[in-house]
């Protein structure tokens, strides 16, 4: 992969290009975005640059020794700082190994290239430790830093170091990287990492038994409603399988309510279009509002302690014509 291949994201890669090319490169750098998007890809692309042997200034050959290792991981002056196995976090020790080698010179290549990634697990104490190293890096040490989101990282940190925003690719770019699959790629949620780790199968198994909750409880009389919170005791078993259903169930209501408002072109199950435009005709659009509005609060709480059964039953009981004005 070059500069020129990467997809995606264009203005953030055309930024750092410029930047390698004036050899002013900034010795802090925090990539931010969403998973998948090439945050990883795009330094390594950096580090490949900073050490290639072949290419000009600003560029990487892909194809020389050095490439190669950073490649697969083995360029002696290009390291990666992460979680370790059955750990949580990015522990100081690892940090202080990592500035251990900051006053050596490099050992094969021109400049020394640390990423951490996920940055926002280092735990504080690592996280201090590494501001000694942003602080006053040597000429020809780099560092960069790989989160999801910036303000996760301590201030101390993000102020020394420059930010570069990640946004998600379009559908149009995520079908460029290969996916065929339309579904996928509506369901990619413009990761690519995420098209390529979704298992479809499970997917539509998981999504006919929430299409089928909807469709029971929107239909469901009063005396069907003591089993129906049998139903949802279903969705709320355990935790990862709820967290799951959750974003299912979100990304199915904001499908329904862009069918309401005359949008079928943005709706992510495109294969379920009939069965979910007929849900929006029978559901008021105020209803459907409550109800996307209390998948977010839910999503939200997931985060935090919560009681999923309740949250199961109280969706119920919002779907349902008869319950729902008793809230
Ligand atoms: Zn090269």
């Amino acid at each position: 992969m070059t500069f020129d291949s990467f997809i995606g994201n264009r203005k953030v890669i055309e930024r750092l290009r410029a930047k390698l090319q004036q050899d002013r490169f900034p010795h802090g750098l925090i990539f931010s975005g969403p998973e998948g998007v090439g945050k990883h890809t795009c330094a390594l692309m950096i580090a490949k640059a900073l050490n290639c042997t072949r290419a000009a200034a600003g560029s990487f050959c892909g194809e020389c020794s050095s490439c190669r290792k950073i490649d697969s991981g083995t360029h002696p002056d290009v390291m990666t700082l992460s979680v370790e196995e059955e750990a949580s976090q990015i522990k100081i020790a690892q940090v202080r190994q990592l500035l251990g080698m900051l006053d050596l010179q490099p050992f094969e290549g021109r400049n020394k290239v640390f990423i951490i990634d996920p940055a926002d697990l280092l735990n504080a104490e690592a996280a201090n430790a590494l501001l000694k190293g942003l602080e006053e890096p040597p000429e020809n040490s780099f560092f960069i830093l790989v989160t999801v989101n910036v303000h996760e990282l301590l201030l101390t940190v993000r102020s020394r170091c420059q930010v570069y925003n990640f946004t998600p690719l379009t559908l149009e770019e995520i079908r460029r990287h290969g996916v065929t699959d339309e579904l996928v790629v509506r369901w990619s949620q413009g990761s690519i990492g995420r098209a390529r780790n979704l298992d479809v199968t499970r997917l539509k198994s998981e999504r006919e038994l929430l299409v089928g909750f909807l469709e029971t409880v929107v239909a469901a009389s009063e005396e069907q409603f003591q089993e129906l919170l049998g139903v949802s005791a279903d969705l709320g078993r355990s935790k990862q399988d709820f967290e799951g259903r959750m974003t299912i169930l979100s990304v199915l209501m904001a499908d329904i309510l862009y069918l309401k408002e005359g949008l079928p072109e943005k709706i992510v199950n495109i294969d379920l279009h009939d069965r979910l435009l007929k849900f929006a005709a029978a559901v008021p659009v105020d209803r459907l509002i409550g109800m996307s509005e209390f998948l977010r609060f839910t999503e939200a709480s997931l985060k935090h302690y919560v009681n999923r059964q309740m949250l199961a039953d109280v969706l119920a009981l919002m779907t349902n014509e008869t319950t729902s004005n008793w809230l």
